[in-house]
């Protein structure tokens, strides 16, 4: 048979007899004929007009007739029997016929329909010198070796082109959203290249795309072509002959959406084979050419073999790729445990892990909320709207993980002010009253077109696509969000970890100011704030020491009590920090004089106490005239000349108490005064 014949329009036979009634909504393509049988397989109930051209037995001669007139007894009986136990062949079936003194074979596929059995035919043209199995093998095996989905459809696209000869053979895919996009494409030369071309989920509908998903494939070799109608028994109601469902044929006639898609093209012939995925179609294989494209089944066969086997690794890919994605985000949580450890707090995650993140989760902004605060990395809406969509979510959604890609027109973000973020992914921060969120977020879908310039009428769907996907972002996918909440369970652990350790921080700081503030308190109990030496307090209590060991230990001591001689002046003269510089001075020469074991404390004012332990009257005077000397010879930067001081020197009797020895150190130190000033005196005699 020439390939020619199966376009030709068909020799329809009409006959006198009124049984030939031609079904209006019923019609097929010329390419092949076709048979409606009853339920039993019985029956020829329906046929189209063209049966002539390829079983030689017109159409009136076939309706009401047994199957056996059309199919010869022995394939009617296979067809039967196989049919007994299942909907459709288990592959198609062949015979030979003799068309123009030519034998040329004829497929034969069937399958029940309702309450009838179809059965399509069609010629088989011979491949000439063509070698299919060898070249189907060969695409199969660069298939097998596809190591990236983007490779695996451009082999696709080569291979199917091959096999079938079309001007042009392209993978389309649909998003969740239906949202078509042409990922691969294989064209003859001259042709514009539609490659990256967007489509709008409105032109292919969801009904559309979940029958196809069911028929697969889809073969018009001549648009142009009569269709051929189908004729009905008179003994069927013509009720129930018009119900009769053609959809699952290949021979069908085009449909007028698929008119309307060729004819954007600027195309004649079609065949599409369907990539169905487990949760239906992902996408087809869309061959087309100018010119019609007679395809003979078995090269049809062949391509649907070869998008079969793709399909196959292409979901072996994907799952390759989801498995890496969920390792990198789990290699992240293995880090992070370490992290929880170190008290790593949010922000810093943040800045260890933002870069990483975005790119597994393909987001452009991250930003992470917890009851310390909120961090951000990337691009993301302003802090405060991150704390109002968390507000919002806790409100509206509870504690699960939540996704949307047209954010704007959430309830969560009304009214607020996003900043291009369009996609938003919550994961919650697990806890005991956490209002805590991991989010991520991304900008608007980028329209990664090629637009061509010259097919205006795909401008039009590409229009309509902007405009649908207008203020959305890429979709979430189910692993994603699988993965963001798995993450945030392991933050919310770091977060409680790192607000355990702020807290100790801060409560460790606490404990040392409180430390120091005890210290000052202490030194300010028992210490004079000018000079640094003890305080009269502190002094008395050592005095009360002293005296309690020299009852005990019958050891004398004595007290030097010390004022310095006209330090009025000294303040009206050089001024009263002069005053307190010289006090500072003279104490700390003091003590520098006396040994390790005496004590000096300041009395008041201008006077201080010396506490000479085991020292006799004697050295008690040695001690004072020791101290006389070095006061004298004091100088401060503030006065040229130095200054004296008067001493009384008392020493420890048994009966004393501490009132009475400081009087007689006093009355002693009054008698200096007395003296004339700039010198000792003791109470050897008071
Ligand atoms: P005398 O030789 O009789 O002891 O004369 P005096 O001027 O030292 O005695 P008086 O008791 O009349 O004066 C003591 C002065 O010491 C009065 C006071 O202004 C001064 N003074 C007391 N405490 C301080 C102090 O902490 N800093 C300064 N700059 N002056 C002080
Ligand atoms: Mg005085
Ligand atoms: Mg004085």
């Amino acid at each position: 048979m020439k390939p020619d014949l199966l376009l030709q329009a068909p020799e329809v036979t009409h006959s006198p007899a009124a049984r030939l009634v031609p079904n209006s909504a019923l019609s097929i393509q010329p390419c092949g004929c076709l048979l409606v049988l009853d339920r039993e397989f019985t029956r020829i109930v329906q046929c189209s007009a063209n049966t002539g051209n390829f079983l030689r037995v017109a159409a009136d001669e076939l309706l009401d007739q047994k199957p056996e007139i059309a199919l010869g007894k022995r394939l009617a009986g296979r067809v039967r029997s196989e049919l007994r136990s299942s909907e459709r062949l288990s592959g198609p079936l062949s015979i030979q016929k003799d068309i123009d003194g030519r034998k040329t074979r004829l497929q034969v596929n069937a399958f029940r329909s309702g309450m009838v059995v179809i059965v399509e035919i069609e010629p088989i043209t011979p491949l000439g010198n063509r070698r299919l199995m060898g070249t189907v093998n060969q695409w199969l095996t660069k298939l097998a070796r596809a190591a990236t989905p983007g490779a695996l459809m451009d082999i696709l696209v080569a291979g199917v082109r091959d096999i079938t000869r079309f001007d042009r053979a392209l993978v389309f895919h649909f998003d969740d959203q239906g949202h078509g996009v042409c990922l691969a494409e294989n064209l003859a030369k001259g042709l514009t290249p539609v490659l990256g071309q967007r489509f709008a989920a409105s032109d292919y509908p969801e009904e559309q795309r979940a029958k196809f998903a069911e028929r697969e494939v889809r073969s018009i070799p001549d648009l142009g072509a009569d269709a051929v109608p189908v004729f009905s028994s008179l003994e069927i109601p013509s009720d129930d002959a018009g119900r009769i469902d053609l959809s699952g044929t290949v021979l069908r006639a085009p449909s007028r959406r698929q008119r309307s898609f060729l004819d954007d093209f600027n195309a004649r012939s079609l065949l599409s084979i369907a990539i169905v995925g487990q949760t239906g179609l992902w996408g087809m294989v869309t061959c087309i050419s100018a010119t019609p494209t007679p395809l003979t089944p078995t090269l049809r066969d062949a391509a649907r073999t070869v998008v079969t086997m793709a399909t196959q690794r292409l979901f072996l890919l994907k799952a390759r790729i989801e498995s890496r994605f969920l390792l990198q985000v789990q290699e992240s949580r293995d880090y992070l445990v370490e992290d929880v450890k170190a008290g790593l707090s949010p922000s810093a995650m943040l800045e260890k892990y933002g870069n990483d993140w975005l790119t597994f989760f393909r987001a452009d902004g991250l930003a992470c909320k917890t009851k310390g605060g909120i961090s951000g990395f990337g691009v993301t809406p302003p802090l405060k709207s991150i704390a109002q969509i968390a507000r919002g979510l806790e409100q509206r959604h509870g504690q699960g993980v939540w996704a949307s890609f047209r954010l704007k027109d959430e309830p969560v973000a009304e009214g607020i002010d996003l900043k291009g973020c369009c996609g938003l992914l919550a994961a919650p921060l697990p806890g005991e009253d956490s209002e805590g969120w991991l989010m991520f977020f991304r900008p608007e879908c980028d329209a990664l077109v090629c637009s061509p310039a010259s097919e205006r009428d795909l401008h039009r769907t590409f229009r309509t696509w902007l405009e649908e996907v207008r203020g959305t972002s890429e979709p979430w996918k189910p692993v994603e969000c699988q993965a963001a909440g798995d993450l945030g369970e392991d933050i919310a652990l770091l977060a409680s970890a790192s607000e355990i350790t702020r807290l100790n921080e801060m409560l460790r700081e606490e404990q040392q100011a409180l430390a120091r503030a005890n210290e000052k308190l202490r030194e300010a109990a028992s210490h004079d704030s000018l000079t640094g030496i003890w305080n009269r307090y502190r002094t008395e209590q050592e005095l009360d020491k002293e005296l309690a060991k020299a009852r005990r230990h019958k050891l004398p001591f004595c007290v030097l009590l010390l004022d310095i001689d006209h330090f009025k002046q000294v303040n009206d003269t050089w001024g009263h920090e002069a005053g307190d510089e010289l006090l500072r001075h003279i104490a700390c020469t003091v003590d520098g004089v006396l040994r390790q074991e005496d004590h000096i404390g300041r009395w008041g004012g201008e006077e201080f106490v010396m506490v000479a332990t085991g020292a006799s009257r004697e050295d008690g005077v040695v001690l004072a005239e020791r101290i006389r000397t070095a006061i004298a010879n004091v100088r401060i930067n503030q006065m040229p000349e130095g200054v004296t001081a008067s001493i009384g020197v008392a020493t420890w009797r048994p009966e004393d108490k501490r009132k009475e020895l400081v009087a007689r150190a006093d009355r002693a130190m009054y008698a200096a005064k007395t003296a004339g000033r700039n010198r000792i005196e003791t109470d050897q005699d008071l």
